[in-house]
């Protein structure tokens, strides 16, 4: 049976350029800088974010804990979105490890924090309070239905933390779909900012990795930082390789999941008791309207057993990710498979 796995971009398989070019990476041990692979993709990322120096990291979380460790000190405060994937689904790593408090303020539906709970969520100069360091944002926002943050946003969000001494850090893990969806480049997306991780693992499809991007200067207290957590690796140049590829040839083409996460939401829309929310990106959650009488989890099972996968816990909301091993094909079979389940 054809598996259609949309549970997440997580699950996307290297394609056979990737497996050609891990297979055939030059290698060092990128602790002593010695991997030709790893240090080409690093100057790639820098470039493609517009700043002096990227670091190659395991993954997306490490990623936002080397850059909060990089920014802030113990004791010092992090002002993060309440729907946050660094808030909700990191292990408070930042708290954890880095004895850095997280400051929450309310996500809007649209993924952004308003600039005025921002400059009000700074402290004071005064001996009760931490030290607010940080502002994060999220770019594009995963629990708010892959929202795209604008560059004209952020740049004003850069404005009010610069205004009081604040750096800023987007957790872009999805900045390239960010970057699809509004017609700019990333580095246009993050231009005003200190620093912004982003996921190769994701929809950019390699098998392991997540860049970290900012100054020359933040990127040596980051490097640092990702030996601290034992994130030095040797010959990770057959990680990286990969991730020449996804920059080349996969980020250029992510346009195309966002067009199929449209069909599928305009379709599973004329499927009487589904309601799929707004869809921005590659991201697209539905609910059961009022009244339907199966649950989640049975529509979960039987879309499965026609080897349908997504994910139905998510808040009562159901999720699907669409990315690069999602065909045309693929939409209209799930959509069939979710009118016979919900006629059933
Ligand atoms: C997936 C994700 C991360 C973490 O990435 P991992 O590689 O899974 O650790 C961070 N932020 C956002 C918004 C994500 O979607």
């Amino acid at each position: 049976m054809r598996i259609i796995d949309m549970r997440s971009d997580t699950v996307t398989h290297p394609t056979p350029e990737m497996r050609e070019a891990m297979y055939r990476a030059e290698v060092g041990d990128d602790v002593f800088g010695d991997d030709p692979t790893v240090n080409r993709l690093e100057a790639l990322a820098a470039e493609h974010t517009g700043k002096e120096a990227a670091l190659f990291v395991a993954s997306g979380t490490m990623g936002n804990l080397v850059s909060l460790l990089a920014h802030c000190g113990r004791g010092d405060e992090a002002i993060v979105g309440d729907k946050s994937h660094t808030l909700l689904f990191e292990q408070g790593g930042m708290a954890a490890l880095g004895g850095i408090t997280p400051r929450t303020i309310p996500n809007q539906p649209d993924g952004t924090l308003r600039l005025e709970d921002i400059d009000k969520a700074v402290r004071a100069d005064d001996p009760h309070f931490p030290r607010s360091r940080l502002v994060c944002l999220e770019n594009t926002h995963n629990v708010c239905n892959g929202v795209p943050l604008t560059a004209a946003y952020t740049a004003q969000v850069a404005q009010v933390a610069r205004a009081h001494g604040l750096r800023v850090h987007v957790d872009g893990a999805r900045i390239f779909n960010a970057a699809a969806a509004l017609g700019v480049t990333v580095a246009e997306l993050v231009r005003e900012v200190d620093s912004v991780t982003f996921c190769l693992s994701k929809g950019l499809c390699c098998p392991v990795g997540s860049m970290v991007c900012g100054s020359t200067a933040f990127i040596a207290e980051a490097r640092r930082a990702r030996k601290l957590v034992g994130g030095g690796m040797r010959q990770a140049g057959i990680l990286a390789a990969a991730g020449i590829v996804a920059l080349e040839q996969i980020a250029p083409r992510l346009g195309e999941d966002h067009a199929r996460a449209r069909r599928l939401a305009e379709g599973l829309a004329e499927i009487p008791g589904i309601e799929p929310a707004p869809v921005h990106s590659n991201i697209l959650y539905f609910a059961l309207a009022e009244g339907v009488s199966k649950t989640n989890d049975e529509i979960v099972d039987a879309l499965a057993a026609q080897g349908v996968w997504l994910l139905g816990r998510e808040n009562g909301r159901f999720r699907a990710v669409l990315h690069y091993w999602i065909s045309d094909a693929d939409v209209e079979f799930t959509l069939q498979a979710m009118r016979d389940v919900m006629l059933s």
